[in-house]
């Protein structure tokens, strides 16, 4: 249903016409942004096209606008992805939100539905004139192929194998597998299962549900919020009885680890956690007291503030998640600079091209899969891209209509990269990119690393077949 801006809160237009007014002011995405990201380029042209007609850009560019930001995490200011996201979140409450836009977002609810009778839908989807409708109904570009759902999927396997109790004993970790390994590629996950098992390592799948991304960036801000507190709660609960917290899916821990503790350390909460004075503002840093640098309230306040978008969940548990949730490559790397990490590997005789995917670039947690393929014998592995190349999917958003020229002409360069380097197969640990690979180069089979590993611990010699 439509709501009226509520007085106090800023319409969606305001919003984003404060994004564009403080970018061009600045300039400096107008050449920095231009070829990874879509949403500067187009701010840009909108605002060039604004200036010579001397017309106003129009209510529907502005939300089309706002609809490129697939928050990779690539541009320099936080505080103006925020203004994005609250402007997008603005626009569903103002206008409301498609049934297909709706769907595409709320990844884990579909699944949930379609995953009761995964062989019907499958059948049902390659049914040629069936499959053209349900893109229509969903705003879904028909020149993507939809993902088709596995026979079972990982959280349903997980039950069935006893994961989801809680094992005694250490070590042990708590696995958040996230919708579209949990969901749709239920390989991945087990492969994760199969990993931490070989190291030892006990695993509990606890209760989770969708890390609020896909929601977010679609402006579902309420549901997003409910989905938060939900995993704060058996994620934080799951630590502070000794498991460790792993996640596979590089949006996963970027949304959890560096999104979600954006802003929280400026909070009322944490400043009386360490003490504040009344005109002080206490920053973790390396330098200063306590390992905090200290800033003037009266100078700084108004512009440090807890980020809007989460500002209304509990800002310690944000950060007590972020500290406490490892990438999982991160985590196997550091058992392994322990020297606990079983380095029984055994050959996978293939070229094969690593890509990091933005969101784990985003996390600056170095490139720890990279480091532990290279301990598989035979593995001839090549780094692929650079800090700016993107595989274009942006999400979902590569799958709506009209964004599928745009999200295939962002992944070209890369894609480009990668033929040229001529692999058996790509590796990369973001889904989503995997998909757009499958599109893009349908020729070449794509491995989360994880993947590699389990099957380098199971001596299979040459990889799992796609
Ligand atoms: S995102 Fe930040 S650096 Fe980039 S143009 Fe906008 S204000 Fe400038
Ligand atoms: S977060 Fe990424 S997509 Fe969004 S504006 Fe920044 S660079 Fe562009």
């Amino acid at each position: 249903m439509k709501q009226k801006p509520e007085q106090g809160n800023p319409s969606s237009r305001d919003l984003i016409r404060g994004v564009m007014d403080a970018c061009t002011n600045c300039d400096i995405c107008r050449f920095m942004m231009d070829e990874s990201c879509l949403f500067f380029p187009e701010l840009y042209r909108l605002f060039d096209k604004e200036k010579e007609a001397g017309t106003n850009v129009t209510d529907e560019e502005l939300k089309r606008l706002a609809s490129l930001c697939t928050l990779c995490g690539l541009c320099p200011c936080p505080n103006i992805r925020a203004d994005i996201l609250l402007s997008k979140a603005a626009r569903v409450r103002e206008q409301g939100i498609r049934a297909g836009e709706r769907l595409l977002a709320d990844v884990q609810n579909a699944c949930r539905l379609g995953g009761r009778f995964p062989w019907l839908i499958n059948t049902f989807l390659s049914i040629n004139p069936v499959e053209k409708i349900t893109k229509r109904m969903g705003g879904i570009s028909q020149k993507r192929a939809l993902p088709r759902l596995p026979k079972e999927n990982f959280f349903s396997w997980a039950q069935k194998n006893g994961l989801t109790r809680k094992p005694a004993g250490q070590p042990k970790a708590a696995y958040f597998a996230g919708c579209t390994a949990g969901f749709l590629f239920p390989e991945v996950a087990r492969a994760a299962v199969a990993v931490l098992k070989q190291n030892h390592i006990a695993v509990y799948v606890p209760p989770q549900q969708c890390c609020g991304m896909p929601t977010l960036l679609e402006g579902m801000a309420a549901l997003t919020r409910q989905r938060v507190q939900d995993n704060l709660r058996t994620l934080l609960d799951a630590a502070d009885t000794g498991f460790d917290l792993v996640c596979t899916c590089p949006t996963c821990g970027f949304f959890m680890k560096k999104l979600l503790r954006e802003g929280a350390h400026y909070s009322q909460a944490f400043q009386k956690s360490v003490s504040a004075g009344a005109d002080e503002i206490r920053v973790p840093g390396k330098i200063g007291k306590e390992g905090y640098v200290s800033l003037k309230k009266s100078i700084y306040g108004d512009l440090l503030a807890d980020n809007p978008n989460f500002s209304a969940i509990d800002p310690m548990a944000r950060i007590a998640l972020s500290e406490k949730l490892s990438d999982m490559g991160q985590y196997l790397e550091r058992l392994h600079l322990k020297g606990l990490l079983d380095t029984n590997l055994g050959r996978i005789n293939n070229r094969m091209v690593y890509f990091t995917p933005c969101h784990q670039r985003e996390q600056n947690i170095g490139s720890p899969y990279e480091n532990l393929l290279f301990m598989i014998p035979g593995l001839d592995l090549i780094h692929v891209g650079g800090d700016m190349d993107c595989c274009g999917m942006g999400g979902s958003l590569g799958f709506k209509e009209g964004f599928h020229g745009d999200s295939v002409r962002l992944g070209q360069p890369l894609a480009k990269k990668i033929k040229a380097a001529s692999p058996y197969a790509i590796v990369t640990d973001c889904l989503s990119c995997r998909l757009q690979f499958r599109h893009l180069l349908p020729e070449l089979p794509v491995y989360h690393p994880l993947e590699l590993l389990a099957s380098a611990y199971k001596n299979e010699k040459t990889i799992i077949r796609p």
